[in-house]
């Protein structure tokens, strides 16, 4: 018998909403693994310490959010591609004491995008609203997936002008800004639209991202990053219009599914995690 449980987990502050850990369980029991995800509330003053106990507890591995993502990238001993162009880490891989660090929130987006809308990006034109943290993981993906041409439309100049001059730089990409000032049209030859701003997050569920999408093509994919509400008012308006839409729970489950392969280095039971999730989301206001 061996009794022996495999760790991972989440550092960060505040940490007790995040539903990562939910599916996580509920992945590793399907899988019939011995593997604990614990949700662990940590302060900036003891990020060096808890990234050392990764190292003392032999766990396999940690996700990082809000705000460790750029933080932690001192206390690791290697970034991954993904990880170096976006600049954050999400996800952290401990390969027998020597921690890697990766982003996966970009290439859930894109395993969404591909696997639930079916919708292939490359040679594709896309307008992306914001230029936070989840608009650089995304936007690199994108352009690493090789879209034709990425608008990046942000309501601070300053900020909308560092992550495009940030991404022209990691990828190269064909990329543009555009302030956002006032409603917004998406232009008609438009492939994909994201929301990868906080606009619509509970609890300002009615907020709504300035936008018309009164020129758009109705095969228009409109996708959304917040996932709490999973369907938000963006998304409703998209439907109305009878687009196809991808909804941020999506990118929330590739994301964790990622995670789990690589992790355990087996195949995640996808739809556990998403069920899991749908369950857990459920339950929160
Ligand atoms: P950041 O704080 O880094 O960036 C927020 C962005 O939203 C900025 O571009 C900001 O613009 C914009 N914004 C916020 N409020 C407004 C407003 N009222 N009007 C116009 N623009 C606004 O956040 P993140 O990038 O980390 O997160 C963005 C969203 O993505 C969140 O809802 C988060 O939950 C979600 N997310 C989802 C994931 C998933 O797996 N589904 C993973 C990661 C994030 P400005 O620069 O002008 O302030």
């Amino acid at each position: 018998m061996d009794y022996k449980a495999e760790l991972v987990g989440c550092f960060g502050r505040p940490v007790a909403e995040n539903p990562t850990g939910v599916m996580q369980e509920a992945a590793f029991a399907a899988a019939g693994l011995n593997w604990r995800y614990l949700t662990i509330e940590v302060g900036p003053e003891n990020l060096r310490d808890a990234v050392q106990g990764v190292r003392a507890f032999g766990m396999r591995g940690i996700n990082l959010t809000i705000p460790h993502k750029v933080a932690v990238i001192e206390y690791l001993d290697e970034l991954n591609e993904a990880a170096r162009l976006i600049g954050a880490v999400n996800t952290v891989v401990n390969r027998n004491g020597w921690l890697v660090g990766d982003n996966t929130d970009g290439k859930g987006f894109l395993r969404g995008v591909r696997t639930d809308a079916g919708f292939d990006p490359r040679g594709k034109r896309a307008v992306m609203l914001g230029a936070g943290g989840a608009a650089r993981a995304i936007g690199t993906e994108l352009l690493l997936a090789g879209a034709a041409d990425l608008l990046v439309v942000n309501r601070s100049v300053e900020r909308g002008e560092t992550t495009v001059g940030h991404l022209r730089k990691g990828t190269g990409g064909p990329l543009r800004f555009e302030r956002w000032d006032g409603t917004f049209t998406v232009p008609a030859d438009t492939d994909l639209l994201v929301n990868a701003t906080s606009i619509g997050l509970f609890p300002n569920v009615e907020a709504m991202p300035d936008v018309s999408l009164d020129r758009a093509p109705a095969k228009l994919l409109v996708c959304d990053a917040v996932f709490n509400p999973a369907v938000t008012g963006l998304l409703k308006l998209a439907r109305s219009k009878g687009m196809p839409v991808l909804d941020g729970l999506s990118m929330l489950v590739y994301q964790g599914v990622i995670g789990f392969e690589l992790w355990t280095g087996q195949r995640a039971p996808e739809a556990v995690m998403k069920k899991a999730l749908q369950e857990a989301l459920g339950a929160l206001p």
